[in-house]
């Protein structure tokens, strides 16, 4: 009999107008689950080796989470995957707000367009009937007025849109929702851009069938009550501050990287400074709580800046603070404020901004580039004006922007000169803002992964500042107890870890689902589902997905296992100063051990044979042996 919990996958060709849809076996659902472990199945299966990502094969997919739409804790998330144009690798990006949802709503579990249309479209799934509209109303808009003016015309929607970055295809720009949630990493709003698709508006009216919506209900009310009920800890701070706590607490304790990787609070920004951008200074300007769909904790607000003569925007994150603030040694809040905006409004992912940022400064203060260069712009340290006037020239793609808008790698190789030692990526994506010298597995993340640069994608060091640490939160899934020695129960858990971040991810889980309480994750899936579904069987899951994003990868002809962090990434040679003081982080023996683990050929990183079989990835060997 159908399940009737799943939805179909919905095909749009942009090149020809055409659509189709597809219904899934669920068994397919049961190893993929759904947001981009599910795409990621579908992308291998669909997409050609080594297609241009900016060209007419590629294929940009939105992908709800398998709880995406339920009222589940933490389970409104989406994302958007495809091969990524900025590192020529799989590529994923994740958002909150409401857009997931709208999509299960619409009847899909999955959206994926093809091809390339003509002029500027948008697409609409508006009950039920799928459109492909003439998009010149709103093309060179940014985001904020593309989602107003679409919401004007079609009435109470929820919209994704790309803003101006992304039209003139900037590598380093995403896709945004509910004017200024963005799935920015990976370069998606470029995709995006180069398909001429503006938008995707969607109004559904379809309900999701639950299994057994009183025992989802009841789970989730219990979990819910206990959030409310919960004072101090990492719910309050999140509850109260949202990421940007991390301002302080990241930047003071040496998580945060200061001055382009290669400076230090007490050298370059001292306290005094860091206390400029704290989560109090930024408090005092928030209107209101903001907070994904089904989520109790609700870290996000909305802001009001009168002396920017800003109404509403979304309150900056701390990726973003850090990018533009200590990582430029800028302590003006009101410019971090201003490149929040701008980025947000023009589809710019915050990180590679800062990064990019953060490299031409070093350029100008060591005269790779002079004023000559910047159409006058004094390129220097914490110099704010100046860096907003550049981040507008990245958006515009003006001057040395045309150059920068691309991320620090490309403007490395245009600039030449010694510049690359500058530039501070993993692959051409600008590192996440947190030290990898600090938490020592981010090294793995940022160098290995298949989405590599990311801060995201299963830090056992992260993840173990929440509930984990105690295996306190899954039931079932249990940490080896000397996880934080170099060794073999530290590549244990760096298995288990990115293992749950795989399924977490694909079923629409926030990440900081981690942080908070125990989660009822078996019992809501089964709720959700009807599945009778194990911790052990979620941790292959996690396995498959993340090794069939490992093969698309290595399909690609890129060979993770060969990529190699910037020196000041991982304390080589080690800083003679500073929290980091002499330290090295061996990031290449923790990979070593975590391919063995996972069944890896340690020294390529290739799945082995006996591994994909295993994973009922079979289907994998002919492209990789
Ligand atoms: S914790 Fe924050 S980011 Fe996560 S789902 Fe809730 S509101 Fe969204």
């Amino acid at each position: 009999m159908l399940n009737e919990y799943f939805g179909k996958i919905l095909w749009i060709d942009l090149s020809n107008g055409s659509f189709k849809e597809d219904v899934l076996p669920e068994e397919i659902y049961r190893q993929y689950l759904g947001g981009y472990g599910l795409a990621a199945k579908l992308i291998y299966d669909n997409l050609p080796a080594k297609a241009d990502p900016l060209g007419s094969e590629a294929i940009l997919g939105f992908f709800p989470g398998l709880l995406t739409g339920t009222v589940a804790p933490l389970s409104g998330r989406y994302m958007i995957a495809g091969k990524s144009p900025l590192t020529g690798t799989w590529g994923d990006a994740n958002s909150g707000g409401f857009f997931g949802p709208e999509i299960k709503k619409c009847g899909y579990d999955g959206i994926l367009i093809q091809g390339i249309a003509a002029t500027p479209k948008y697409i609409t799934i508006i009950d039920d009937e799928v459109k492909i509209l003439d998009a010149s109303e709103v093309w060179g808009l940014d985001a904020v007025e593309t989602e107003d003016k679409l919401k004007e015309k079609h009435g109470k929607v929820q919209v994704a849109c790309i803003g101006q970055s992304s039209e003139k295809l900037s590598l380093i720009s995403g896709i945004v929702n509910d004017k200024g949630r963005i799935a920015a990493r990976s370069g998606f709003g470029a995709v995006m851009g180069s398909k001429k698709l503006k938008a995707i508006v969607l109004k559904g009216n379809k309900k999701i069938q639950l299994s057994n919506k009183d025992l989802l209900l009841s789970h989730t009310k219990d979990y819910n009550n206990k959030i409310a009920a919960t004072s101090g800890g990492m719910v309050s701070i999140f509850k109260t501050y949202g990421t940007t706590a991390g301002n302080v607490f990241s930047g003071s304790s040496g998580d945060t990287p200061i001055k382009n990787w290669a400076g230090n609070l007490k050298d370059d920004f001292p306290t005094e400074r860091l206390n400029k951008i704290s989560a109090g200074e930024i408090d005092k300007f928030k209107e209101k709580d903001f907070g994904c769909f089904s989520c109790p904790v609700r870290c996000g607000a909305i802001m009001k800046i009168p002396e920017l003569n800003i109404e509403e925007t979304h309150r900056p994150e701390y990726e973003t603070c850090a990018a533009f603030g200590p990582l430029l040694l800028n302590d003006d809040l009101m410019s971090i404020f201003t490149l929040n905006e701008i980025c947000n409004r023009a589809g710019l992912d915050t990180i590679s901004a800062g990064g990019t940022v953060a490299f031409a400064i070093e350029c100008f203060e060591n005269g790779l580039i002079n004023k000559d260069d910047t159409d006058g712009l004094e390129l220097t340290w914490g110099n704010s004006q100046e860096i907003i006037k550049l981040v507008n020239m990245i958006i515009n793609r003006e001057g040395i922007g045309d150059i920068l808008a691309d991320g620090c790698k490309r403007a490395s190789e245009k600039i030449g000169k010694g510049s690359e030692k500058y530039a501070i990526t993993s692959l051409g994506q600008e590192l996440g803002m947190h030290d990898s010298k600090f938490m020592s597995s981010l090294g793995l993340s940022f160098a290995f992964d298949p989405t590599p640069g990311r801060h995201t994608t299963s830090s056992i060091d992260m993840v173990a500042m929440g509930p984990l640490a105690r295996n306190d939160l899954i039931e079932g899934f249990i940490l080896p107890k000397n996880f934080r020695k170099m060794g073999d129960e530290r590549f244990e858990a760096h298995m288990l870890v990115n293992s749950l971040s795989q399924f977490s991810n694909s079923l629409g889980l926030c990440m900081f689902s981690s942080m908070f309480l125990k989660y009822p994750l078996i019992e809501l899936i089964k709720a959700a589902t009807g599945w009778d579904i194990s911790i052990e069987e979620l941790i292959k899951i996690g396995l498959r997905i993340q090794t069939l994003r490992q093969a698309f990868t290595i399909r690609e002809g890129v060979i993770l296992a060969e990529n190699e962090l910037p020196g000041r990434a991982i304390g080589d040679p080690p800083f003679e100063s500073g929290p980091h003081q002499g330290k090295t982080i061996d990031y290449k023996s923790d990979y070593q051990g975590f391919c063995e683990k996972i069944g890896w050929n340690p020294k390529n990183g290739y799945p082995l044979k006996e591994t994909l079989i295993d994973l009922n990835l079979d289907f994998v060997i002919k492209d990789l042996y």
